[in-house]
């Protein structure tokens, strides 16, 4: 009987390592996915993002917006200019001003600021308390590194234990949907 168990469990991991190496074969073909860590997803495992929420709907809601703009899938004015959807046109619709694509949205629109910076200056004051000023100057210097640790801190892995990065996505789950 135990040999039988032994036997389906070698066979179930065969079939996820399977399709987990099929998968990242496909995503590396995909811009869109850009910021996800393909090194950590596995067939069978919820990604970091939902190991970092609570089963509530709140929480729920905010994971799904993220789940999005990690996917390229969140639909931005630069999103519906280029697939000509309703005859959009690229400019942010609350500043009026640049193209929204996610890095505007979460980084640089000026209508959004007040309410970015407060999450934010939490993910910084996070971030900073684990791996001090210097390193936090040499890491996210630029807005495409920031971007990255929004999306998917599990990009800068080996500067965060498990628990870091559980708390470090939940704050960047709440930047992105608030
Ligand atoms: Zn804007």
């Amino acid at each position: 009987m135990s040999r039988t168990i032994t036997v389906i469990w070698q066979c179930k991991c065969a079939i996820q390592k399977t399709w987990t190496n099929l998968l990242k074969a496909e995503m590396d073909n995909k811009s869109t996915l850009k910021y996800i860590n393909v090194n950590v997803l596995s067939i069978g495992t919820p990604h970091t993002l939902w190991k970092s929420l609570r089963s509530m709907v709140s929480e729920v809601k905010m994971g799904i917006t993220k789940a999005r703009m990690l996917t390229g899938t969140f639909m931005t004015q630069a999103t519906r200019y280029k697939f000509k959807i309703e005859n959009a046109d690229h400019i942010c619709q609350l500043c009026a001003i640049y193209s929204e694509d996610i890095k505007h949205i979460l980084l640089e629109c000026p209508a959004l600021h007040s309410v970015r910076k407060l999450y934010y200056s939490r993910l910084k004051l996070e971030v900073i308390h684990v791996i001090g000023e210097k390193k936090w100057l040499e890491l996210f210097g630029n807005h495409e590194s920031i971007l990255l640790l929004i999306l998917d801190c599990s990009n800068f892995s080996g500067n965060f234990n498990t628990e870091q990065i559980t708390v470090i996505t939940k704050i960047s789950t709440e930047l992105c949907h608030h």
